[in-house]
């Protein structure tokens, strides 16, 4: 249920529908090669996935965030239901199927080259065949959606959304995806977010297209024309995950004030590379906000 129904609450309701991942980190002299077994110097799980990385960052920011997804009934399940309850996210659209969670694992190297295997597992199945899978898409302001589950899925949310009144935002990541269905996505979209990469593959009109550009921030284009928005500088340790903060508030923020929303994912995109890792980088609404009113603040 919607936590502010009911009372008068500023809080907009913002859906996210996408993947849930443990994520498992091995940190490696060198990648090994095929047939070959190397020692890791550290291993570490963090929980990810764009669809949870994107709630996580919209719950952070202040909207009030449910998430439909699909775990398993591994213990990854378990520690990923709990993660996203640490940080606010509502699990009532959190499917549990008979099988194992979503992993994925990531090898580093010491020169920063890395090797990633994904297993999708629970991600694959998320289908809308279920009232507990759709309850959470009515009546929410914005529903978020990438494309890390499959694209049949995300279209019946983006039409069950539209035509309850809400605002569609797809985050079009990773690329890759069957054009046509892209194609029927994009009819029923209002805003499409693109990092510099995906954008060269995007080439559907859209009411309005962000493209993220890393240390650049971002380009937001209209029928009208296109606004630049910077980031505020700085000292970047890890890049992973920024795309999702960003996202995730401006999803937060769109249904108040899309100008605002957009300042406030560029700097809190900004923020999250200050943080290493993706699962957890997602900067609070003060955190946000003190940063924005610094770069303000006369010198
Ligand atoms: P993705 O991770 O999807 O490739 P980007 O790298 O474009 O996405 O980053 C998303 C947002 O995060 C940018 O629009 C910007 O606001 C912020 N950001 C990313 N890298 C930097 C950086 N080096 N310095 C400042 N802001 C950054």
């Amino acid at each position: 249920m919607w936590a502010g129904r009911g009372y008068r609450c500023a809080m907009s309701r913002v859906t996210v529908l996408g993947s849930v991942n443990m994520d498992q980190f091995f940190e490696v002299a060198q990648l090994p090669k095929p047939g070959q077994t190397v020692l890791a110097g550290s291993n570490r799980s963090e929980p990810g996935g764009k669809g949870a990385n994107q709630a996580v960052a919209a719950a952070r920011a202040g909207a009030d965030v449910r998430l439909v997804a699909a775990i398993g009934t591994d213990a990854h399940g378990d520690a990923l239901r709990k993660h996203l309850q640490d940080n606010g996210v509502g699990v009532d659209g959190l499917m549990v199927l008979p099988m194992p969670s979503g992993t994925a694992a990531i090898m580093v190297s010491a020169d920063a080259e890395n090797m990633i295997v994904v297993a999708p597992g629970a991600n694959a199945h998320l289908s809308l065949n279920s009232a507990v899978a759709r309850a959470p898409i009515t009546g929410c302001d914005v529903l978020l959606a990438q494309l890390e589950i499959p694209l049949p899925t995300v279209l019946a949310a983006a039409r069950q959304a539209r035509a309850d009144g809400a605002t569609v935002m797809v985050n079009a990541s990773p690329d890759g995806a069957d054009p046509d269905l892209l194609g029927e996505l994009a009819a029923v979209a209002d805003v499409v977010i693109v990092n510099q990469t995906e954008a060269a593959g995007w080439r559907w009109p859209v009411p309005h297209l962000v493209i993220t550009r890393g240390a650049q921030g971002a380009i937001h284009r209209t029928d009208d024309g296109e606004t630049h928005v910077a980031p505020p500088a700085v000292e970047a340790v890890d890049t992973t995950g920024a795309g999702d903060v960003f996202a995730g508030v401006l999803a937060a923020g769109w249904s108040e004030d899309p100008r605002h929303a957009l300042r406030r994912a560029v700097t809190a995109g900004a923020l999250a590379t200050l943080v290493s890792g993706a699962g957890n980088c997602a900067p609070s609404a003060e955190a946000i906000r003190d940063a924005m009113d610094a770069v303000n603040r006369p010198h």
